[in-house]
């Protein structure tokens, strides 16, 4: 009797351990904060992924709609599987991943960025954050975690040649948009052709506002600041707008031999002037407001004749679009000052650009704040300066970015990097706060 009643608690144990472990193998959303991605893999990717359109300085020239850039959607298509997720390219050629939630009335949780470079890219830029958003699904599906909403991992398509993929998810990809040329040779219709979209069915793959819970973008910073403050994640307070001008100023070109200094009506010169305005404009005032002339043109261009005609440009980033009207505004004046001085006529042409400012949303900011603090990461807020896909998504959703460091500033070069360890660090932060707005974290 004894013997039978000491076989049959263990006989019990047995079964609850079993049950334990097989029955309920699923990580719960209390385990979750636990999670972490493969460092290793992630890396791996990234050196994979940098295979396709490889360039002879070390980084990728796959620009959108290129064979490169095919064959790299191939390879991300692949790992989204793995991670066991169901694949779908939109109209727009968009590569949308999805995982299924508890609760198929809620909106999607949508993350991810792009995988197309600049020609002459590196091998970061994008692809960070899109093989960063399938390491995050394959995590879950490893550990078997549901979660209550849908998640859907997004490659979008065409990033550099003006955010073609998230522009058409929010139905604004215009018809002229279309007929523009890329870099691969073809127009942005025959690429998205090209790339398993439909250019005349643009309508299905918009994304009305409640269709989606929030996005989620993982990126590296493109600048230097992260690495010179010794700082782990960026979180984006949002995306800069951007204002072109081209600035014509008018003198008169004459001979540069016999007009005397105090005759002469110097176009370039006023020019100079102007350009030292601009930059003391730009800092006269606190804030991370940037200015910049960056290209010049001066007739006739001898150089023995004054110079009569020049066009130049303006550029004003900043994340309010009050701060560049009022900034532009101060220029004007100072542009007046310098041609009653220099006797030139000078005048703006706004260039549109359509960036307009967007910011992240304050309470996505602090979960991603509070994400990076509980992994023991440092973190500030910080703009960003150059253009993201999220600056779309923010219209139709609250939406966050993450950045992580690259190495001496440099982006849009093969000399990009970014360690295995901050790109790891940045997809964990990603991990936990999909987790933790799944959880409820935004209400
Ligand atoms: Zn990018």
């Amino acid at each position: 009797m004894r013997k039978f009643s000491i076989f049959f608690w263990w006989a019990a144990l047995a079964v609850v351990l079993f049950v334990n472990t097989h029955v309920f193998a699923q990580t719960t959303h209390h385990d979750a904060i636990n999670l972490r991605v493969n460092v290793k893999r992630l890396e791996q990717r990234i050196l994979a992924l940098a295979e396709f359109g490889k360039n002879p300085f070390g980084g990728v020239s796959r620009v959108a709609f290129s064979e490169a850039d095919i064959q790299g959607r191939n390879y991300v298509i692949s790992l989204m599987r793995e991670a066991g997720l169901k694949v779908k390219i939109d109209a727009a050629g968009n590569i949308i991943g999805r995982r299924e939630g508890r609760d198929p009335k809620l909106p999607s949780i949508i993350f991810g960025s792009h995988i197309d470079s600049v020609p002459n890219g590196g091998n970061y830029d994008g692809d960070v954050g899109s093989i960063g958003a399938i390491e995050c699904a394959q995590v879950l599906h490893e550990n078997n975690l549901a979660t209550h909403h849908p998640l859907e991992v997004v490659v979008f398509a065409d990033e550099e040649g003006g955010l073609v993929g998230s522009r058409a998810m929010i139905g604004e990809l215009t018809a002229e948009a279309l007929a523009v040329k890329s870099h691969s040779g073809k127009t942005i219709r025959e690429g998205i052709r090209a790339i398993g979209g439909d250019p005349d069915k643009l309508a299905e793959a918009v994304r009305r506002k409640g269709d989606c819970k929030i996005f989620l973008e993982l990126h590296i910073e493109q600048g230097g600041i992260l690495v010179s403050e010794h700082l782990n994640i960026g979180v984006v307070e949002g995306i800069v707008g951007i204002k072109w001008w081209d600035v014509t100023i008018e003198g008169f070109a004459n001979h540069a031999g016999t007009t005397p200094m105090d005759k002469r009506q110097d176009a370039l010169l006023a020019a100079a002037q102007l350009i030292i305005a601009v930059n003391k404009v730009v800092t006269s005032v606190p804030g991370r407001q940037v200015g910049t002339v960056g290209r010049i043109t001066a007739e006739p261009g001898a150089p023995n004749v004054i110079p009569g005609k020049v066009i130049m440009s303006l550029e004003l980033r900043d994340l309010s679009s009050e701060k560049v009207n009022s900034l532009f505004q101060t220029i004007q004046e100072e542009a007046k000052n310098i041609s009653q001085k220099t006797g030139t006529k000078i005048s703006f042409s706004s260039i549109p650009t359509n960036s307009i400012p967007a910011l992240t949303d304050e309470c996505v900011r602090k979960i991603i704040a509070e994400s990076a603090r509980d992994l023991g990461l440092s973190f500030k807020l910080m703009p960003s300066g150059a253009g993201h896909d999220a600056q779309d998504m923010a219209r139709i959703a609250p939406a966050g970015m993450i950045f992580v460091p690259s190495a001496g500033g440099i982006s849009h070069s093969p000399k990009e990097y970014t360690k295995p360890e901050d790109m790891a660090n940045g997809a964990n932060v990603l991990l936990q706060t999909i987790l933790k707005i799944d959880q409820g974290a935004l209400e």
